[in-house]
């Protein structure tokens, strides 16, 4: 008989999800099954479950790309890791290895990418099958729950700085203060880089302050753009947006400085208006940043590893998703939720 696990499942777009048994897959040949420990909750997930973008999961699938867990099978022919081995299953599930993008490291936009938690089943369930090709090796000292948020949140935040190519010494404006933002945080201050970060919600500015934010900006209290350009002596030398949210686009570009450079990582549905002679005339770049490459993953998890970046988290249970979806819709989680697979 087939062994089964509990998973939250999206069953239809926009309902709760269903925490439910699902049959634990087994490794084909090239995969592997881990057993999972721990998964943090991203805003994506949100986004998946609600159906919000133009390419759609086929239902009903599983959440979460931040999976981190042991190596508990090995499928035939898999070399590349171990049973025993920690590994994360990151957004990054798999990609070609062959197209041009994928020669040059640039895996992420691979046409034939699978995304965890998306187009392959996710972390939100008690065992996951993923690509040894592609998995995030957890250095040995980052418990799985501190590791949890740096395979989504911390590669994207950490690619989308250095997209920016903000130099030490430069500006940088973190745009949203949660599960991606209060990394970047960090990792721009351990960069080198002077942090002006922006939120809608005071207490997560004063989080920015304690992670060490030089200054901060509260984008409905007062004109974000011009208290931005005053803290920054001229604008942002580069500008990261994470918020999910269309009215820090806008003003994200606002804020940049001449010559300088708006990554966009936050995926609200929708598009937003740019103001075209602005943009040509002070030269900005805007661009957008999708996760990272493994190399990308590597780096990320080494900032932890050397005590510089710490995700704040806060553990649940599988069983409470759906509250947590209903937090993180209404900006009511601090910073990330990590969800804790204890054994019974
Ligand atoms: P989150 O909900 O944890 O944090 C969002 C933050 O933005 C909150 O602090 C909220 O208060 C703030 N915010 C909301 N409206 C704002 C506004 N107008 N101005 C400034 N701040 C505002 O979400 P998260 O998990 O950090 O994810 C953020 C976004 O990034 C989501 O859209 C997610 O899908 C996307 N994302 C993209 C990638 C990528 O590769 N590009 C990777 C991961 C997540
Ligand atoms: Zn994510
Ligand atoms: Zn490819």
């Amino acid at each position: 008989m087939t062994q089964k696990m509990q998973a939250a499942v999206v069953e239809n777009f926009g309902k709760p999800l269903a925490i439910r048994e699902w049959d634990i897959p087994q490794p084909g040949p090239g995969q592997i099954l881990i057993k999972t420990e721990a998964c943090g909750v991203c805003h994506t997930d949100l986004h998946a479950a609600n159906g919000d973008w133009p390419l759609k999961p086929a239902l009903p699938f599983i959440p979460g790309h931040e999976g981190i867990g042991v190596v508990t099978a090995l499928g035939k022919g898999v070399t590349a890791v171990k049973e025993g081995d920690r590994v994360g299953v990151p957004w990054l599930y798999s990609a070609c290895g062959h197209c041009e993008y994928c020669l040059a490291a640039r895996e992420p936009v691979c046409a034939d990418a699978q995304f965890g938690g998306y187009t392959k089943n996710g972390g939100f369930a008690e065992f996951i099958i993923a690509d040894p090709n592609y998995v995030a090796h957890i250095p040995s000292h980052l418990a799985s729950r501190d590791a949890a948020p740096l395979i989504c949140a911390g590669i994207t935040s950490y690619k989308g700085i250095k997209e920016t190519q903000a130099k030490p010494g430069d500006w940088i404006v973190i745009s949203g203060v949660g599960g991606l933002g209060h990394l970047a945080v960090q990792y721009a201050k351990a960069m080198g880089l002077h942090v002006c970060a922006v939120d809608i919600d005071d207490s997560k500015l004063a989080h920015a302050k304690r992670l060490g934010a030089d200054a901060v900006v509260n984008a409905r209290a007062e004109d974000a753009i011009e208290a931005v350009k005053k803290a920054t002596s001229g604008g942002a030398h580069g500008v990261l947006i994470t918020a999910p949210s269309l009215a820090a686009f806008k003003q994200g570009v606002g804020m940049t400085r001449k010559w300088g450079t708006c990554v966009l990582v936050g995926l609200p549905p929708g598009e937003f208006p740019t103001p075209l002679f602005d943009v040509v005339a002070n030269c900005i770049t805007i661009r957008g940043s999708f996760v990272g490459n493994r190399l990308d993953m590597a780096e990320a998890l080494a900032f932890a590893v050397d005590g510089k970046v710490k995700a704040d988290i806060e553990l649940q249970p599988l069983s409470a998703i759906n509250k947590v979806f209903e937090r993180l819709a209404h900006g009511d989680v601090p910073a990330r939720v990590v969800l804790e697979f204890i054994d019974s």
